[in-house]
């Protein structure tokens, strides 16, 4: 087992792989190296005026499936039981989900009569699109881009509307670029075994074996679609902190990771600047395409198939009404890029959590900005200010929810390069890093957003894989 362990990164995958590496019965010597001076990465909350969070990342994770479980085991494990605000499966915010299109809010159906149902903006009750499914073959090649595959299974108004603006929701992406294998592995794997996506998720629900918990149970019975914590996320990685720091991790701050090689006695050397440390093992948990600069010249391979894997730029609006009212109650709504280019969705941050809402209560909402309106004018190297990305998010606020009042608060962040983007083939990339990993016995892990997954139950797992290679548990494959 290795004895010292650098961690870089401290971001959520970071995090986890040294609380996961921290809690060994025998543990390694853990130093996780984190470049500003705040650990959490994305993930930051900030507070406004009358004490109201603001989410400027992540808003809200989903307890359901073995992901899910494990990670409100996490949340046990670091106490924070109480702070836990869930969303029940009988809230607004867990029932109703919007597009905009057209210029107005659609309700998605929910329950198998909603499928039925006319739904416009759908032409057809959706049963026709669910039927189609069930009876297209299965698809041959070993991927296809998430708009094609939606198409052929489930008809081009799904694709156009739907699959796009779910693509925009979750990776701010284009689903025409988009891997399904990658970014719905769920659905890949489903056709795959069951010629159908609808059988194979009926079919096959239910199977991974889940942990166990009070909270985990609670989830459960009450039907969370979602959870957040009382002083927004980041207590999430405050905690970690905490934790870590008792258990004698150390935790550098404000020391970006510069280089790295590889010594003759097999240890790495990592460059930080003014100084330098030694390790056995490394748990990369920075983006990919930092990882991939950071690499020494023997490595250049792997460090090919890290720098293909891009990102994009999410510019978060938060906004504060007094005073005012939405439409409709609802998790929030998604735009697809037919509608608007540039805005993806907006978020009723509101709906979902009330009790975040500050004193005096204000409204909360989220406009996210991205797509191709934002890669236009990045490519075009146009100055992306504040004020220009508060007037568009006001702008959509007041057209898409009829929010006309100036805002009593506003927050604009762009955040560049944030959201992991798997391309067509993404698994290419994996299965080439995989290979020179394992040919080279190279002593590296890779974890975090840049791989299988970019929600944050999928990172806290990567680290919690990423450590048990480590310490010899599962193969590093
Ligand atoms: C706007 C937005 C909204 C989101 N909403 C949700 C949501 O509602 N639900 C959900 O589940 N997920 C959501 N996500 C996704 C999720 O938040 C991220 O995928 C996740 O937080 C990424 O964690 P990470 O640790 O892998 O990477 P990061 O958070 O990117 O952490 C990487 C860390 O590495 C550090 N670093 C970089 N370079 C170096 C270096 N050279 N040396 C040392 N350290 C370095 C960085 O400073 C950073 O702290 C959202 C993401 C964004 C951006």
């Amino acid at each position: 087992m290795a004895r010292t362990v650098v961690v870089l990164g401290g971001g959520i995958s970071g995090l986890a792989a040294s609380y996961h590496l921290s809690r060994a019965p025998c543990p390694p010597k853990v130093v996780l190296v984190e470049a500003s001076e705040r650990l959490g990465g994305w993930i930051r909350s900030v507070r406004g005026p009358n004490g109201a969070v603001f989410e400027l990342g992540p808003r809200g994770i989903r307890p359901a499936g073995a992901l899910g479980a494990r990670t409100l085991l996490l949340v046990s494990e670091l106490g924070l039981d109480s702070e836990v605000l869930p969303v029940r499966g009988d809230h607004p915010a867990a029932k109703n989900r919007f597009l905009y299109v057209g210029g107005a809010l659609h309700a998605l159906p929910s329950g198998l009569r909603g499928l039925f149902r006319p739904s416009p903006p759908f032409s057809k009750p959706l049963f026709w699109a669910g039927l189609r499914e069930l009876t297209a073959p299965r698809g041959k090649d070993p991927d296809e881009t998430v708009h094609s595959f939606a198409q052929r299974r489930l008809g081009p108004e799904v694709a156009s509307l739907a699959m796009d603006s779910l693509c925009r929701g979750v990776f701010a992406g284009n689903s025409r670029e988009l891997s399904v294998r990658s970014c719905f592995p769920s659905l890949f794997q489903a056709e795959q075994t069951h010629r159908s996506v609808l059988l194979g998720l009926l079919l096959g629900a239910g199977q991974s074996p889940q942990p166990d918990s009070a909270l985990i149970s609670q989830a459960r019975a009450e039907r969370w679609s979602q959870w957040s914590l009382r002083g927004g996320l980041e207590t999430l990685p405050q905690a970690l902190n905490a934790h870590l720091t008792s258990r004698g991790v150390h935790i550098l701050r404000g020391q970006p990771a510069c280089g790295l090689s590889l010594q003759a006695d097999g240890r790495w050397k990592v460059s930080l600047g003014d100084s330098s440390l030694e390790a056995d093992h490394i748990i990369s948990a920075v983006p990919a395409s930092v990882l991939g600069k950071l690499l020494p010249a023997e490595a250049a391979p792997l460090a090919r198939a890290l720098r293909a894997i891009a990102a994009v730029s999410v510019a978060v609006v938060n906004l504060q009404y007094r005073g005012a009212r939405l439409p409709v109650q609802g998790f929030g709504h998604l735009v697809p890029s037919s509608e608007d280019p540039g805005v993806l969705g907006i978020v009723y941050d509101s709906v979902a959590f009330p009790e975040q809402d500050g004193s005096p209560p204000g409204l909360r909402v989220t406009v996210m900005l991205g797509g191709s309106w934002l890669h236009t004018l990045e490519a075009r190297g146009a100055v992306l200010s504040q004020e220009l990305l508060q007037q568009q998010a006001q702008e959509a606020a007041a057209t898409q929810l009829g929010l006309k009042e100036p805002p009593s608060h506003c927050l604009v962040h762009l955040h560049k390069n944030c959201i992991p983007q798997y391309t067509l083939g993404h698994w290419q990339k994996l299965e080439a890093a995989m290979q020179f990993l394992a040919s080279q016995r190279l002593p590296l892990t890779l974890a975090g957003a840049s791989y299988e997954g970019v929600a944050v139950n999928d990172c806290i797992e990567s680290g919690r894989q990423a450590a048990a290679r480590v310490l010899g548990s599962v193969p590093n494959s």
